[in-house]
């Protein structure tokens, strides 16, 4: 009997408990904002689509990446800052390869992305090519690669083995050479450990193609190198920043900004598609969601969200707004540019941490208090997104990144479909709260 008595109490305290719990954790729910997971992963998917091509200048790819974010902005409401008009122009030059990029070693086809990629300055060349090789040997000699490189190889090409290099000073010695083909040479290569591709606004005269380690291993693999590249080189290219904002409820002429860049690689050759799933459809998404949050539920000062175009190209788009702002600089109470939201397996970092420090404390109380990362990382400024024009005009900005998980960057594998997207939900929850707090 008693034993039955304990039991039925423990019954009813375990329900207690339950309830308890439950309200509780409806409670901590209704306070963060909602999070639509399946809108996040629509907004990556079709950024990050291969018929996407990789957001960069062929076929107007990067156009159309632009329009689809204006698209969402009209359909979530959010208001242009000019009458119609999401849209801000800016001009620039830059090398593109829509047709054939191919490599050959004697007569075996390399894959392009997977075995090599080109530099983004390769002009158009087609020609075979002997090939004078440095290896590891000679480069870790100073003696042997100041003889090396101190003779000139105008009809050759000079392949540099960079495996087993680690001393700084001679990967810069190497680095020097190859940027500037102080070796007047006809072609330029390199292996390399990891292929890490970026787009560029200048042509050279000569052809640089970096080869993946494990493709060449032996001096007669590469004693001839094919090469059949076809660049495309625009003088005068447009490209556009996307923005719109939701009213402040009550401090309508204050602003926070959210922003990413949604331009990414293009493709280098029909063949090597860089969708840039990770960099940055995952930011774009990010901004998209908070757009889509704050349409609906407006905050204390006015929202922000801009798309920027150009920032592979050495953040154009960013730089160019600062130079033509739509509303003053000095009105921006705080900016979050976010670029690679991935991942997060390892927490986040945020750029520009040590410029506001007490900002920072509170992104890090915030994530304690809710248990969302496991590391909210600081680090001084840097010039590698769009804060970085802002930090210079002296807006107060964070550039927030996430950390660990896959290593794919700037390459053919980072894609939609090995994305994770681990901590997507819980940097939106920080976000959110980190904007109550101003
Ligand atoms: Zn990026």
């Amino acid at each position: 009997m008693q034993s039955y008595k304990l039991a039925v109490d423990m019954r009813k305290l375990n329900y207690l408990i339950a309830i308890v719990c439950l309200f509780a954790c409806t409670i901590g729910n209704a306070q963060t904002a909602p999070f639509d997971s399946a809108y996040a992963r629509l907004m990556v998917d079709t950024l990050a689509s291969p018929f996407s091509l990789g957001r960069g200048y062929y076929r107007n790819a990067d156009e159309n990446a632009a329009n689809l974010i204006a698209t969402e902005f009209f359909k979530h409401n959010i208001q242009p800052f000019e009458k119609n008009n999401y849209y801000q122009q800016f001009h620039f030059s830059v090398n593109t390869f829509p047709h054939q990029v191919k490599v050959a070693l004697k007569d075996r086809q390399l894959i392009p992305g997977v075995d090599f990629i080109i530099s983004p300055e390769t002009p158009t060349v087609k020609g075979t090519y002997k090939v004078a090789w440095a290896d590891s040997n000679t480069i870790n000699n100073r003696a042997k690669l100041d003889k090396f490189i101190s003779k000139k190889y105008p009809k050759k090409f000079v392949l540099f083995n960079m495996k087993g290099v680690t001393d700084e000073t001679t990967k810069k010695i190497v680095g020097k050479v190859i940027a500037d083909n102080t070796i007047g040479a006809a072609g330029i290569g390199v292996v390399r450990d990891k292929l890490t591709w970026s787009v560029s606004t200048t042509v050279d005269n000569y052809p640089t193609v970096e080869f993946l380690t494990g493709v060449i291993t032996k001096k007669k693999q590469a004693k001839k190198i094919s090469i059949d590249i076809q660049n495309q080189f625009f003088d005068d290219y447009t490209g556009r920043n996307v923005l719109g904002f939701v009213k402040g409820t009550e401090v309508p002429d204050s602003f926070i900004v959210f922003s990413a860049h949604y331009d990414h690689l293009g493709i280098m050759g029909t063949e090597a598609i860089f969708t840039g799933a990770n960099d940055n459809a995952s930011g774009c998404s990010m901004m998209l969601s908070l757009a889509k949050h704050y349409a609906k539920n407006p905050a204390k000062y006015s929202m922000v969200f801009i798309g920027w175009g150009g920032e592979e190209l050495g953040l154009l788009g960013s730089f160019n707004y600062v130079d033509k702002p739509v509303f003053p600089l000095g009105k921006i109470k705080f900016m979050l540019n976010l670029d690679i939201m991935g991942t997060g397996d390892d927490g986040i970092t945020v750029v520009n941490g040590t410029g506001h420090k007490a900002k920072f404390d509170s992104l890090v109380s915030i994530n304690k208090k809710l248990n969302l990362l496991k590391e909210v990382k600081i680090r001084n400024n840097a010039a590698n997104s769009d804060h970085y024009p802002f930090v210079e005009k002296g807006v107060p900005a964070f550039f927030i990144y996430t950390m660990g998980g896959i290593k794919a960057y700037h390459d053919i594998y980072d894609k939609r479909e090995t994305l994770p997207m681990t901590k997507f939900k819980e940097v939106y929850i920080l976000l959110t709260e980190f904007v109550k707090t101003m």
